[in-house]
């Protein structure tokens, strides 16, 4: 059977990839991928939030390298897709963004606990002992739950990030992914099946089989996604997420054309 879509891969935009789209879609279609969706860091309202996404005049950019790929590679399905950072009070500007290009879909995702702590930067990783762990995964599934309620996303991406620096609280998360994943299938969410934990300090993808396993009891659909940063990482350790999908009980993922899901068998 066909490989899943890979929908989450990046571009040097971000300013923390490298290869362009051309050279992740030249080894997607080595490994015998049929659809894959770039996902970029989407600009923030402001350019100086952060350095590690694309600026805003350099949306139409972005949108042409993935064009050039499609166009390079019509054997390949390559969807146009954004990574978009979920912090409450941005839903105005998520609209924004999603009405000047097509794009195929948004993964939402919280890195941000706070205006200015992302949880998964190495350069900040000494705020994670100035805080309460279960205070940062409470707060983090709060936000995740208000992104998923948001109705902006079709997938969540990497749903347990807390984790990857190893950083686990000892109290029962269960209720935080319950609430998470209720909203989840009120509003028609995806879980992103992300490899990328698997090249961190937690070694294991997100989200972990235990929020898999409550994901697939409630109906709350699946996507994969390498979380490319390279083109050598593209579908890497798809066999592993496969086996953990299938062994939960997944039959199926989506794949999505403007917006609009579709069920795929994997
Ligand atoms: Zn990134
Ligand atoms: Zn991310």
């Amino acid at each position: 059977m066909a490989l899943p879509p890979d929908l989450h891969m990046h571009t040097p935009l971000c300013r923390h990839a490298t290869g362009e789209p051309v050279d992740y879609a030249r080894r997607a279609v080595e490994l015998g991928f049929t659809e894959i969706g770039f996902s970029d860091h989407s600009p923030m309202r402001r350019d100086d939030f952060d350095d590690w996404r694309m600026r805003f005049d350099q949306l139409g950019e972005y949108v042409e390298k993935v064009r050039k790929a499609q166009r390079d590679f019509p054997q390949l399905t390559i969807r146009l897709a954004m990574e978009v950072d979920y912090l409450p009070g941005q839903e105005e500007w998520i609209r924004e963004l999603a009405s000047l290009h097509p794009l195929d879909y948004f993964i939402g995702s919280v890195h941000y606990v706070s205006d200015s702590w992302a949880i998964d930067s190495p350069y900040k990783l000494s705020e994670w002992k100035n805080r309460d762990v279960w205070e940062v995964w409470s707060t983090y599934f709060d936000r995740l739950t208000m992104a998923a309620e948001s109705g902006l996303f079709e997938i969540i991406g990497h749903a347990d990030l807390p984790k990857k620096f190893g950083y686990r609280p000892t109290r029962d998360c269960t209720p935080l992914y319950e609430t998470f994943l209720n909203a989840a299938k009120k509003h028609h969410c995806a879980l992103d099946v992300n490899t990328a934990g698997l090249r961190k300090d937690c070694k294991e993808i997100y989200p972990s089989r235990q929020i898999l396993e409550l994901a697939f009891q409630k109906g709350v659909p699946i996507t994969f996604g390498s979380d490319a940063h390279a083109p050598e990482e593209v579908g890497m350790n798809f066999k592993e997420a496969i086996e953990l999908a299938r062994s939960v009980g997944y039959t199926e993922c989506l794949r999505f054309v403007r917006r609009q899901r579709e069920f795929v068998k994997f």
